[in-house]
């Protein structure tokens, strides 16, 4: 019997494949894409190289380098999960409401 299927993703669920790379590869195509900005992070930002960058979009994107399949930043559950993620991957999250604008 199979109790899970490895390859579904559940909601709320930050892949366990996201290596530090695949974030560091993350924010390098942030970098690249001027929409960016836009999409808000409310209360925190992860800080790489001086520049403030959206947790859970970049976890979203970063999930497409290590799975093969891109999530949406809403397939997360609250940021926390998001933020102790990154966090444990050694990246550093500080309370900012700069929406990941800041360069
Ligand atoms: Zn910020």
């Amino acid at each position: 019997m199979v109790f899970y299927n490895q390859s579904a993703i559940r909601k709320g669920m930050v892949p366990k494949e996201i290596q530090r790379e695949h974030i560091v590869q993350a924010m390098a195509q942030l970098d690249k894409v001027i929409d960016a900005a836009n999409r808000k992070s409310r209360s925190r930002c992860l800080i790489h190289e001086g520049r403030h960058y959206p947790p859970r979009l970049v976890i979203a994107i970063a999930s497409g380098f290590a799975t093969g399949k891109r999530m949406h930043p809403s397939d997360f559950s609250g940021g926390s999960e998001a933020n102790d993620f990154l966090i444990r991957l050694g990246f550093t999250i500080k309370n900012c409401r700069c929406g990941g604008k800041k360069r």
